[in-house]
């Protein structure tokens, strides 16, 4: 891709009234644009980025069996009145409205009145049973504080998956896996989410947390430093400085943004709407069923604040936009400029073969310094210059984001660099 194509700029003017690290460097480097408080448009970088992790949430619900559907985000009333959410938590939580004929509806905040209605059509036996089906969509959400660029949205990109048993050892079994998956999802996305426990709702003792200890964290953990064990405060009796109950290691207070939440839903929903099954014994029993959901929006305004430094955002490597920036430094001279140039878009072309996609900066008439400074602000893993001096050594300088070592690397052998480097 060419810089100078790009729709959506880096600005220089630095945002002091932006809401969060997240929502500020992500503006300035081009990646989204605020409509309003907690709504944004993507733009190509950051859509990119978004893309990457919804691809990654979706390899790891295939890999556990989930499998993919799309429910609709405009929702009527009646389901929600079946479970009593038309009014508790009601518009505090959905936002709701009439359309035609007076009719009710309501934004989707989350989809169990859906789901189980709809599992409900295709379940009568147990052989029908267990399964789990999720979609990736957007959520809406009523926030009554949006206020940290893409960590609290009331349009937010949420993954959903629901799964279906009968009975709870196998609703265990599938609970364990999709913890496993969770972690699996996080560390592809350079995230160190810890397993916490958190309340349950009405159904368990717990549900469980994934959460990222930064600063800009909204919710209060305990976590040991030794074995990793973790409570959400608002259930806690701990206190900073405890014994782990676990290990004997010492548990500490930190600030932490919640990035995924699983929940064993047992019968609750199954219960309002019906939703049996016809076991070996012929007799009819509840489907126990499970949610877990994981905020792909939440998880990219995650990783800029846990990966930046003062020039911009470090993007971990598995959901960078592009893989390498590359930049044409050019002079006075117009012969070795045409063949810095040249370099670049032959290089710029070999990456796009190898599947490498690139980030090529070709802008002319801007001054190296400002490309650096681009490039540091968009924050892709590697950069490339290729400039009159680096050719007298038919080379290009490779640097990587977060590092401040530079390196000469034979044109030649860029490719196979950059290959390697995102292979490991
Ligand atoms: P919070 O306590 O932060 O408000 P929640 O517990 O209400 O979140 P869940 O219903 O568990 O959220 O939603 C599942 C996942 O969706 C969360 O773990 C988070 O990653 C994401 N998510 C929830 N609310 C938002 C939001 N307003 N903006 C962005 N992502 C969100
Ligand atoms: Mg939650």
């Amino acid at each position: 891709m060419k810089y100078s194509k790009l729709f959506g700029k880096t600005s220089k003017t630095v945002l002091h009234d932006a809401d969060s690290v997240n929502a500020r460097l992500l503006t300035q480097a081009g990646f989204v644009d605020q409509l309003m408080a907690g709504v944004y448009t993507y733009l190509p970088l950051g859509l990119r980025t978004l893309d990457k992790i919804k691809q990654i949430v979706r390899e790891e619900m295939n890999a556990i069996g989930g499998q993919e559907i799309l429910m609709p985000a405009l929702l009527p009333k009646d389901l929600w009145e079946t479970t009593g959410r038309w009014s508790d938590p009601g518009p505090e939580v959905m936002f709701q409205f009439k359309g035609r004929g007076e009719r009710e509806y309501g934004l989707g905040w989350t989809h169990e009145e859906i789901v189980t209605p709809l599992a409900k059509r295709f379940v009568s036996s147990y052989r029908d049973l267990p399964f789990a089906v999720y979609q990736i969509q957007d959520k809406f959400r009523n926030e009554p504080r949006a206020k940290s660029g893409l960590l609290r949205g009331r349009e937010f990109s949420m993954k959903d998956l629901y799964s279906f048993h009968a009975n709870l050892e196998d609703l265990d079994r599938f609970y364990e896996q999709a913890a496993q998956a969770y972690q699996r999802i996080f560390q592809r996305c350079g995230l160190a989410a810890l397993y916490v426990e958190a309340s349950g709702g009405a159904f368990s003792k717990y549900s469980h947390e994934f959460q990222v200890l930064t600063e800009s964290g909204e919710d209060i953990i305990f976590h040991c430093e030794k074995c990793g064990y973790a409570q959400n405060r608002e259930i806690s009796e701990f206190a900073d400085g405890d014994t782990c109950p676990k290990c004997g290691g010492t548990m500490h207070e930190g600030k932490a943004i919640e990035v995924g939440n699983i929940f064993r839903l047992k019968d609750r929903f199954s219960t309002a709407f019906g939703l049996t099954y016809t076991g070996a014994d012929g007799q009819e029993h509840d489907v126990l069923m499970g949610c877990y959901g994981i905020g792909p929006s939440r998880v990219l305004g995650s990783a800029v604040e846990v990966h930046h430094d003062e020039r911009g955002i470090c993007w971990p490597k598995e959901i960078t936009p592009y893989s390498a920036q590359v930049i044409a430094v050019t002079g006075k001279d117009s012969g070795a400029n045409a063949k810095v140039l040249e370099t670049c878009e032959q290089l710029v072309q070999d990456l796009t073969i190898t599947g490498l996609e690139p980030l090529y900066d070709d802008r002319e008439g801007v001054r190296a310094g400002e490309k650096f400074a681009d490039a540091d602000l968009i924050g892709l893993p590697v950069r490339i210059v290729i400039s009159e001096k680096t050719l007298a050594q038919n080379s290009g300088e490779w640097k990587l984001r977060t590092d401040e070592k530079l390196e000469l690397v034979a044109v030649s052998d860029i490719v196979g660099n950059l290959q390697r480097f995102f292979r490991k």
